[in-house]
């Protein structure tokens, strides 16, 4: 076998099989293929598309080329949950202590953030001290002694994922439905989880920009579950706004540890009581809906969801006086206002557009190496269909950068759409497929 071949194959539209796939991964995760090579392989896969069997042979593949995690030894029943990324999604910091309180086990590994969108191990590490770089054995420990651990992903975790994601991220080769598919789905095969919610994220900040793809991405995912034996239950959730009012580690940090005290806005609050449903009756903590929503609001409104956290951030070494007290966490050098200078209703929010700007004052790498300012972001202070009157700030922008306030300032400007006429809002939870 010889990747020239395979390459020809897909090119030509051929349907590739288990042992090719198997070879491509191998060899390239060992280094023994080229970039460009790869390159080649991975655009003919993006142009050709990749039929339902190439697409569990590959997931399989990338799955079992580095470590498979066995948790078995902390329960039976492991719940994963993933989102495919956006814009202030913060869900993960408040749904998993919040499920953990309520006794399901959260051994949860998760990513950090490259372009527009955020990763959850980077907004973790805004809390001082806060390791997320542990090893497998501590974790382990760490979810048998406190019900929950939150880290970040390990590198022997689905390696061929890793590289394959970082090099389709430089070739315009992110938004493929089997890839996307194979690639999340890899990591979560990888990760020892038996039950895995999927937050599919599906508008103008999300790599879904539309309902029928999200759907097929949900379908393939749960295909993709099956064949792994794994239960997999996805919704479809808005991604035309940010998700929340804060966008930026360390403010997203401060956002939930306020929801787990109980202050959730809206959108966050709809999309917790979903995927926390689904989470409580497949570890069989609830029976039905209602009494999954009445757990997560006893464990919110008990104190018991921010304590979970509070153990969280002890355990993994990190100050828990910031999350007593949010106001300890120091700001960006700039917070700086964004006015509107004309009225009515926020009709679109352009928030791709949005995650880029946050990224371009310090919040983002646009490198996997580069230096992020964890205290950089962007505030909302508006949402779809709000009001707005003239002069009135729509948004704070929180940067240590003075020079780039100005591009930055107008770019937020033009991303909120303003129109004359009432706006319907739209609905958070869009679809839910099992
Ligand atoms: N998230 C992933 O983990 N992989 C993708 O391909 C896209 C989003």
């Amino acid at each position: 076998m010889n990747i020239l071949s395979i390459i020809e194959n897909k090119r030509d539209k051929k349907e590739l099989s288990k042992d090719e796939i198997d070879y491509f991964i191998k060899e390239y995760t060992n280094g023994n293929i080229p970039d460009y090579q790869a390159s080649a392989l991975i655009m003919a896969m993006y142009l050709n598309g990749l039929s339902k069997e190439e697409t569990f042979y590959l997931t399989d593949a990338m799955a079992k080329s580095g470590d498979v995690l066995d948790l078995t030894d902390i329960s039976d029943i492991i719940v994963d949950k993933h989102s495919t990324g956006g814009v202030g999604d913060k869900i993960t910091i408040i749904l998993m202590p919040i499920v953990a309180s309520i006794g399901v086990n959260v051994a949860k590994m998760s990513g950090r953030g490259l372009g527009f969108t955020g990763g959850t191990a980077d907004k973790l590490e805004a809390i001082p001290n806060y390791n997320v770089d542990i090893n497998i054995e501590e974790f382990k420990q760490n979810v048998k002694d406190v019900g929950i651990s939150l880290i970040t992903t390990n590198a022997n975790l689905a390696p061929a994922d890793k590289k394959i994601y970082a090099l389709r991220d430089t070739i315009g080769c992110v938004s493929s439905i089997p890839l996307i598919a194979s690639s999340v789905m890899s990591k979560k095969i990888a990760s020892g989880a038996n039950k895995i919610v999927m937050d599919i994220t599906c508008g103008n900040g999300a790599f879904m920009k539309d309902i029928e793809d999200a759907s097929k991405l949900a379908e393939l995912m749960i295909q993709i579950g099956k064949n792994a034996n794994k239960e997999v239950r996805c919704i479809i959730t808005n991604m035309n706004e940010p998700i929340g009012y804060a966008v930026g580690n360390q403010l997203e940090i401060i956002e939930a540890i306020e929801s787990l005290k109980g202050n959730m806005p809206e959108d966050v609050k709809q999309i917790v009581y979903c995927l926390g449903e689904h989470i409580l009756i497949m570890a069989g903590k609830a029976k039905n809906k209602e009494e999954a929503d009445n757990l997560i609001t006893e464990s919110i409104q008990s104190g018991k969801a921010i304590n979970k956290f509070k153990e969280l951030v002890i355990r993994q070494g990190g100050d828990v006086s910031y999350i007593k007290d949010t106001s300890k966490f120091h700001e960006a050098k700039y917070v700086i206002p964004v006015i509107a200078n004309s009225e009515g209703y926020v009709e679109k929010i352009e928030t791709e557009e949005i995650g880029k700007v946050s990224s371009f004052i310090g919040a983002g790498r646009m490198q996997k190496e580069d230096i992020i300012d964890l205290k950089a972001g962007i505030v909302i202070k508006k949402k779809i269909g709000d009001m707005i009157s003239n002069g009135e700030v729509i948004a704070y922008i929180h940067t240590d950068k003075e020079d780039k306030i100005e591009e930055a300032t107008k770019r937020v400007k033009d991303a909120f759409i303003i129109t004359t006429s009432k706006v319907e809002t739209e609905n958070t939870i869009i679809k839910t497929i099992l």
